[in-house]
């Protein structure tokens, strides 16, 4: 990348960084997302600003063009997991090899890179290329709102690029579990316990016990689905038939026929608390898709794997179990590619920093990898 300062690309990430975009701060998302789009439209990207809910900031998507179909999407979140007023509490710093402050690593520097990196290219790879920007802002409360706007780029696009810090320095993840978050009541008879067969009591706390046990057969070691019962709560004397039990599930999985399996079970086990007069109320039932590469995706990993050593480094990709904008992109059809953010550690904490050194080879490798999708067109 011809003329980069690492001291003005930290100039501008800590503007972005000392301006709060977590939960309750839908203005400074907005800012943050204003900053970045700015960039881009000087240069003549159109900007299209939705918003998605009163629950977060606007989804800022930028264009080079518009196209009915776009060779690659670039996506980034500009909200962060911290509460507003953080960001005053506690504002960037750094050192020779870090900077710290909220959400500098997940995720602002990736989505002032995706920013850097788009204006450090030729521009005959971007008359050549289309290409969709997208600045989420509620990624960190799993895209409700923005997912449906997202997808609707992703099911137009042949690839996704999303901009989550790497793990060491250009470690790419192809591979991301899904999840399901599910919650629910059980609804019984209370009774004494000692008259069970007279009373008509119904034990809701059996019941979840039941689901419990069923569900846990799906948590494989083999398949990598893990069923974590979080909540369980029920009952309040030993001598009371509990009428009430409380169950909040965590189930992740590595691929889509898990994902359709548990869903299944879950109705199945509905009916069986029907079969014995409980009744359920279903407070939340979430389920998002593992990302799971496609041949797609293997083929633009080649493409990523000969570009990482061309510039002299191992290229190598790390599974990972958290979530990200990859799982539902990934799910329309395009061949995605996440982690390809500077990188740093501790995201998501008081400890989260980014390694300085790792910035400029990773804007380096988005420029490489958009000029290459440019020649093969
Ligand atoms: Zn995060």
């Amino acid at each position: 990348m011809k003329n980069f300062s690492v001291e003005q690309f930290l100039k501008e990430l800590e503007v972005l960084v000392n301006i709060d975009s977590g939960l309750g701060a839908n203005e400074g998302t907005n800012e943050v997302g204003m900053l970045l789009s700015r960039q881009l439209t000087e240069r003549g990207w159109l900007l299209e600003r939705h918003t998605v809910s009163d629950k977060c900031g606007d989804c800022f998507v930028l264009k080079n063009r518009e196209a009915e179909h776009y060779d690659v999407l670039m996506i980034g979140h500009i909200d962060t997991v911290f509460p507003a007023g953080e960001a005053l509490r506690r504002p960037f710093t750094r050192d020779e090899k870090r900077a710290y402050g909220v959400g500098v690593l997940d995720m602002k520097q990736g989505c002032l890179g995706m920013v850097w990196s788009l204006n450090a290219l030729p521009t005959e790879v971007l008359e050549k290329l289309n290409i969709v920007v997208i600045f989420n802002p509620d990624e960190e409360i799993g895209s409700l709102y923005s997912r449906e706007l997202s997808d609707s780029y992703a099911r137009i696009s042949d690839y996704a690029l999303v901009y989550e810090a790497a793990s060491d320095c250009v470690t790419r993840c192809i591979q991301r579990k899904g999840m399901i978050r599910y919650a629910v009541d059980f609804i019984g008879k209370a009774g004494h316990a000692g008259y069970a067969f007279e009373n008509g009591g119904i034990n809701a706390v059996n019941e979840m016990a039941y689901w419990i046990c069923e569900l846990a057969k799906y948590h494989c070691e083999e398949t990598g689905t893990t069923v974590n019962a979080g909540v369980a709560r029920g009952g309040q004397a030993a001598n009371i038939i509990p009428d009430h039990a409380e169950l909040v599930l965590d189930v992740r999985y590595e691929k889509i026929s898990e994902m359709e399996k548990i869903l299944a079970a879950l109705d199945e086990l509905a009916e069986h608390a029907k079969a014995k007069g409980v009744g359920l109320q279903e407070k939340f039932r979430r389920a998002t898709p593992p990302m799971e590469p496609s041949e797609k995706t293997y083929a633009l990993c080649e493409l990523a794997k000969a570009i990482t050593e061309d510039m002299g480094y191992t290229f190598k990709l790390k599974k990972r179990g958290g979530l990200s904008d990859a799982n539902h992109l990934s799910a329309c059809g395009c061949a995605t590619l996440d982690a390809l953010g500077p990188t740093g550690d501790f995201d998501h904490s008081e400890d989260e920093y980014l390694e300085l050194s790792t910035i400029q080879p990773n804007l380096e490798f988005t420029c490489r990898l958009l000029t290459k999708l440019a020649e093969k067109k």
